[in-house]
Parts: structure tokens; sequence; C-alpha cells
């Protein structure tokens, strides 16, 4: 929302009245001055007039945490085990999961109730990278690496994967990176080329790594470093 419309709408005071309380520095956000009507604050942010708050300021909260397998990505289900049910209840009120693994799938699950921070990680479009660790049925062809850099063809889509790296680390286990996070994406990228994924964990998301003293259930916060890195 931008900035005059907070102060009119909590004072009852015209936006024009509102430009000018703004424009001369009786307004602050986050406790630093702002002159600029159309500055866009959001419901995290603090705004006071005169030094009285008009608006506190929701927590943010960003957590990772280690999904172990079995458990869902979702926030409710009616038949499934959530992950929600490892964050503590208090966390609960309107986390969501930014970037979903598969039920069957382990490893980097962040949630957070920043719709605008989250949308930098998960739209294919921004091209944050998310790292892999797979094990395969079958041996991985060494032709997959250039299948994979070419693009993958999803005819429910109509759209061919970004260029996705993979290194092979051994006869059926590899590292695989993609830059957008789409349904059963790697899952199906294996598929494609006539293999499947029998596990597969991820390790990091953009600058964010799955921190190695967490076991699976367990959970923290973001530090400021992790959440800055991903703007
Ligand atoms: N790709 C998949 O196939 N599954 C996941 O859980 C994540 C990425």
């Amino acid at each position: 929302m931008k900035l005059s419309r907070i102060i009119s709408n909590r004072n009852d005071i015209s936006r024009k009245q509102a430009n000018w309380l703004i424009a001369s520095g009786r307004v602050a956000v986050n406790d630093v001055t702002c002159r600029e009507p159309a500055a866009e604050v959001n419901r995290f942010s603090s705004v006071t007039l005169n030094g009285q708050t008009l608006q506190a300021g929701e927590p943010c909260h960003y957590l990772m945490l280690h999904k172990p397998a079995g458990y869902l990505s979702a926030t409710l289900d009616a038949t499934h085990t959530t992950v929600m049910e490892l964050i503590a209840p208090e966390l609960h009120p309107d986390l969501h999961i930014a970037g979903r693994l598969d039920r069957a799938s382990t490893g980097l699950l962040i949630l957070t109730n920043d719709g605008a921070w989250s949308r930098q990680l998960t739209e294919p479009r921004i091209k944050i990278p998310k790292v892999y660790r797979v094990t395969t049925e079958h041996p991985i062809a060494p032709e997959t690496q250039a299948r994979f850099i070419e693009g993958i063809w999803f005819a429910f889509e109509q759209l061919t994967t970004s260029p996705a790296q993979l290194d092979i680390l051994a006869p059926r286990e590899a590292r695989v990176t993609i830059y957008e996070g789409r349904y059963h994406q790697v899952k199906r990228m294996f598929h494609a080329v006539g293999n499947r994924v029998t596990s597969l964990h991820r390790e990091s998301m953009g600058g964010i790594e799955l921190d190695s003293n967490l076991p699976p259930g367990a959970y923290r916060a973001l530090t400021p470093g992790e959440i800055r890195s991903i703007h």
C-alpha cells in the first residue's frame, strides 16, 4: 500500500494533507524519515506520524526445515500428515511454503509469511538455482547431461525446461541444479530420458543451504544474511 494511503486511512485526513505531512518529514517508515508519498509500504513495516505509531509492523517469519520423507508439503490436508506438524503452532498463522517438495523427498524446505520474498525464490522467471541430490534406478547415461542442458519438453505445460546442470557423482547418483521448480520437475526430467528417481534430497535454494546441524524434522530461523541473499 502507498504510504500516503496509510496516513490518510488511519487519520481520516485527505490524501492531499497526507502528502504534505509526508513531504514535510513528519512520517517515518521503519524509524527512518520517508518524504515519498508514493513509497510502497507492506504490513511488516512500522509507520509513525510525529513519533506516534500508526502501524506497528507484523513480525516476519523465515524458517528452514529439514523435511523428512513422508510429510506432505502443505499447510492443511485431510488425509496426510503435513510439514506443519513439525513447526511450533504459534508460528502457523499465515505461514506458507516457498517451493514444495514431494512427499517422499527430503531436505531444505523454506516456510515464511512474506509472500513478496517467497515469490523471488519460486518464480521460474527469476531463475534461482535449486540443487538436488538424486539417486536413480538405472545407471545415469552420460548423454543425460547434454539432454538436461538442452532442456526437456514438458508436454503438459507445453514448454521446454531451462538448461539444467547434471554432475554425475556415481553410476546411480547425481547432483542436479534446476532454475525453475515445476511440478515433479526433477523426476519428470529423468523419466524423459528413460530413468527413474528413487530418492531426492534438496540441498539448497539460491544462497540458502540446508544447515548440516539440523536433523530431519528440525527447523531454525533463517539468518539475516540468508534472507537478504534472496532479493
Ligand atoms: N522435483 C521433483 O521431482 N520433486 C521434488 O520434490 C522437487 C523437485
